[in-house]
């Protein structure tokens, strides 16, 4: 049977795109016995496996849960359009990488939830794999359904589909929703007790957030005039899990090596969590407070020994802002000397030039020229005050400038347009800004540097100062794109725009509340999938599952009332409604 299984799998092989996406038995894989593992857990990631293999947390949860004795975790991927399409010509499951088992098979199925346009892909994945995508209609004969990663911070958009969420960092949750599965694993599976028993003893881990748990009703106005626990026991607020000490925190070192290039072809080390700053959009900072460091010597060894089992050629410094790690020119400077025999790059995200002012210089010289990105998020300073992204400006110019000096020919420029009492100086700034970047260069060499600018349209996100904010209109963010592109007339520029209507979709589906399960539902027929990929996404689609729905999606977009109860008022991310609140009103009275 199995043999037969193969043998069709390699004929569905020679048909698709990168066969190499489907095939697992990757360098440093996990070896566990699925036949003879208690529980087993399907770790699933909505979107391609180049991204999803890109993806930490992915990595994080696969090590931990195979390093639990009795546990077998297996990943699954989106299968791409291809193979998608074969799938249901054959009537064909989805299948793990490891072990070539179906989703039914496992009795835990978790997803990594990361951007909001991946949801349909979420849904695509439950179907092949023979589940019924409303947790309603899933008794305890299927696998529970988990999602955790940055967009449980609204989870309410999701709440038909998934039968509990981790709020927050599932490095120790998870395991003690395993302990907690494996007490009452047998009597579940007997239904012995029911689904809704096991998901009270559930939410008795903190962080865990059962949304059939709870009722919503709403106003005339559609607004929430209340949301309950319907059950003893389910709490009225919901923590987010953080781990306190970065130190102790588990990181693979068994580091899982592709055999086909992924997007981050590299060793990813986070040396930070949470951020010291605090931009009055950034909904990350909410994600991950409270601020976390990882020690020099920690992350010396840990890049030691996972080069070691890997034999990558490039280390990146993953954190929300890794230039305010408190010693970075020490740590780059000892990483540097630690790999340079070996030729293995040091890469960083994007960069602040506030503390990498000074010193820098000499050090830039000696790390992977992998491209200079900076975030000014807006180019003139009262938009930056708003933003509360301050930084120096003069400061800023001379670290391109260092950074020109030290070889670099390129740039890129993160904006974000739509932002609060924007006006049309503000999109002229942002040109004139790249501009100055640009011209920089002729210091050095005589030549203008190639300044690529990426425009964002800004997302007032929850758990933000920014949520009772609108979402500027569509019809106004494409005039501001048109406007930019017109104006762009150095051809040392290059201008990229974020596609305006998939943020609306995305604005959507982050501020809002159960009644878009629905409406996800519907697109997911309509065929919507990989919505995050620009060639994929398909407006029209969503437009026509929203009036199916009879829901007006502005009522998302519009600005709400500080006495509103928001959908994601009942989540606790260690920062306050009132401390937000009190941002809010500084924008409010600074426009
Ligand atoms: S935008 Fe960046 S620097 Fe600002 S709070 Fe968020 S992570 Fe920190």
């Amino acid at each position: 049977m199995l043999f037969a299984f193969y043998a069709m799998l390699e004929d569905i092989l020679l048909q698709v795109n990168k066969p190499g996406r489907y095939i697992g038995q990757e360098w440093n894989v996990a070896k566990k016995d699925f036949s003879l593992t208690n529980i087993k857990f399907a770790l699933c990631f909505p979107d391609l496996y180049e991204l999803g293999m890109s993806n930490l947390g992915l990595r994080v949860l696969y090590g931990i849960l195979n390093n639990i004795e009795d546990v077998c975790c297996e990943r699954f991927f989106s299968p791409d359009i291809d193979m998608e399409e074969i799938l249901r010509q054959n009537q064909s499951e989805i299948v793990s990488l490891e072990s070539k088992k179906r989703l039914r098979e496992f009795d835990l199925i978790g997803f990594s939830l990361s951007y909001e346009l991946g949801y349909t892909n979420v849904l695509n994945i439950l179907e092949l794999g023979g589940m019924p995508l409303k947790s309603s209609l899933r008794d305890h004969s299927y696998p529970l359904v988990i999602g955790g990663g940055p967009c449980v911070l609204n989870p309410e958009p999701l709440h038909e589909f998934f039968d509990i969420f981790v709020i927050g960092e599932a490095e120790e949750a998870i395991a003690q929703i395993i302990d907690l599965y494996r007490e009452f694993k047998d009597r579940f599976k007997a239904a012995q007790i029911n689904k809704q028993d096991l998901l009270v003893e559930l939410v008795k881990i903190e962080g865990v957030y059962a949304p059939s748990l709870y009722e919503v009703k709403y106003n005339s106005s559609g607004k929430i005039a209340e949301f309950k626990a319907k059950v003893k026991g389910a709490p009225e607020q919901i923590k987010k899990r953080f781990v306190q000490d970065l130190d102790q925190v588990y990181v693979p070192l068994d580091w899982l090596v592709p055999y086909i290039a992924i997007v981050h072809d590299r060793i990813t080390l986070e040396i930070m969590r949470g951020c010291p700053n605090t931009c009055r959009f950034c909904q990350a900072r909410s994600q991950y407070f409270p601020l976390r460091i990882r020690g020099i010597k920690n992350i010396l060894d840990l890049t030691t020994n996972i080069y070691r089992r890997t034999g990558y050629e490039e280390i990146s410094l993953a954190g929300l802002s890794v230039s305010d790690y408190p010693d970075i020119l020490g740590l780059l400077g000892q990483l540097v000397d630690l790999f340079k025999e070996k030729a293995v790059g040091i890469s960083l995200p994007s960069l602040k030039p506030k503390t990498l002012a000074g010193d820098f210089s000499a050090l830039i010289a000696r790390i992977k020229k992998t491209g200079f990105t900076f975030a000014p998020e807006a180019a003139t300073e009262r938009l930056r005050k708003i933003l509360n992204k301050n930084f120096d400006l003069p400061d800023f110019f001379k670290v391109i400038e260092q950074a020109y000096r030290c070889g670099w020919q390129h740039i890129k420029l993160y904006f974000m347009i739509g932002i609060p009492y924007e006006e049309k100086k503000d999109l002229d700034a942002i040109l004139d800004f790249a501009l100055s970047a640009s011209e920089l260069k002729r210091k050095i060499n005589k030549r203008p540097a190639q300044v690529n600018i990426s425009i964002n349209t800004l997302i007032p996100k929850p758990h933000t100062p920014f949520q009772w904010l609108a979402m500027q209109d569509l019809e106004t963010i494409k005039l501001k794109q048109n406007y930019l592109k017109k104006r762009l007339k150095n051809r040392n520029l290059k201008l990229s725009l974020h596609n305006p209507y998939m943020s609306f979709i995305e604005s959507i589906l982050s501020r809002g509340d159960r009644r878009l399960s629905p409406v996800i539902l519907k697109a997911f027929g309509k065929g919507a999938r990989f919505d995050a990929w620009e060639n994929r996404f398909n407006f029209d689609r969503w437009l026509s599952a929203f009036a199916e729905s009879g829901i007006n999606p502005d009522f998302y977009l519009t600005d709400r009332s500080l006495k509103e109860y928001l959908p994601w008022d009942f989540l606790d991310t260690g920062i306050n409604k009132e401390a937000l609140r009190i941002e809010y009103e500084k924008v409010i009275a600074e426009g």
